[in-house]
């Protein structure tokens, strides 16, 4: 896996990621663990949604352009 070069999480999307979520299933990850996605502007609503109906913890914030990459 490349960083810098970050693609939708979403199946089947290709587009590059401009968003990331942080998300934890409270069920399988111990307190403080998180797993990240990454999304395109199209697709980090859904994803978000898809977590927060699970009654997941769901952060959204701004992918970062990766360092030296530019
Ligand atoms: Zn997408």
């Amino acid at each position: 896996m490349s960083d810098g070069d970050a693609q939708c999480s979403r199946a089947g999307c290709r587009a590059p990621a401009t968003a990331r979520i942080d998300w934890r299933n409270p069920r399988i990850h111990s307190e403080g663990r998180t797993k990240t996605w990454v999304a395109c502007d199209e697709h980090v609503e859904y994803l978000r949604d898809f977590l927060s109906a699970r009654d997941f913890p769901v952060r959204v914030g701004a992918l970062t352009p990766a360092e030296g990459s530019a």
